[in-house]
């Protein structure tokens, strides 16, 4: 299999004027911060953090997280509170769609490849898709966007377990009728 893909560097090192990796990132510290900047945080793609000596993997998790962590700790400056342990990464594991109806899977010893993983994929993503959706307005539109543009195969089928569409959006989709 051979997938090349083509990702540019965010600038944001340049407008810093911040130390980067060989990727461009900026080279953040264990508060997610830029050196010589606590008020400034680098998070994601964007960041580059080693963690038990290895850089963190540029991952949508690892954004998550790093998202979560730099709120809490803004939040805790702001209400006075003391400031949270370093960020500690935890890796819950890989999926990759590699197919119609085939995912591969690992998260600890678990490694799963076929349908099965495929339907933990499509649980995962749906639900976090869910999560974000019940957030406010504007996110609501964003997911019912992507749901109409890239779910369109999956949705129909994760409808049976996630409440993530109602069964009129199903019907309507299958009768060709109206959909989102
Ligand atoms: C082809 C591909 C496949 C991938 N597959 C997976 C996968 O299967 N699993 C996985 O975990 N990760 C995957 N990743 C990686 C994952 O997408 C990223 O790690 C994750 O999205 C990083 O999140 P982020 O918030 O840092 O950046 P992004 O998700 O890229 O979000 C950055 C946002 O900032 C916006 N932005 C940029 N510049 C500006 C600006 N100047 N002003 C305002 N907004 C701006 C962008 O438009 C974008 O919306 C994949 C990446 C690629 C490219």
């Amino acid at each position: 299999m051979i997938w090349a893909v083509g990702v540019a560097p965010s600038p944001a090192g340049k407008w810093l004027k911040a130390a980067t990796d060989r990727a461009g990132r900026v080279r953040v510290q264990q508060d997610l911060s830029v050196p010589g900047h606590p008020e400034i945080f680098v998070i994601g793609d964007t960041a580059s953090l080693d963690q038990d000596g290895h850089p963190l993997p540029g991952v949508a998790q690892g954004a998550m997280q790093q998202g979560r962590y730099a709120g809490m700790l803004i939040h805790r400056r702001i209400v006075a509170k003391s400031a949270p342990p370093p960020l500690h990464y935890f890796d819950k594991g890989t999926m990759a769609v590699v197919g119609k109806g085939f995912a591969v899977l690992q998260s600890g010893r678990l490694r799963l490849s076929g349908f099965l993983a495929w339907l933990a994929w499509a649980a995962v993503h749906l639900d976090f898709l869910a999560q974000v959706a019940s957030l406010d307005p504007f996110s609501r539109a964003l997911v019912k966007n992507l749901r109409a543009r890239a779910l369109p195969s999956i949705e129909p089928m994760a409808c049976i377990w996630l409440p993530l569409c109602s069964v009129e959006n199903v019907r309507g989709k299958r009768g060709n009728r109206k959909t989102h």
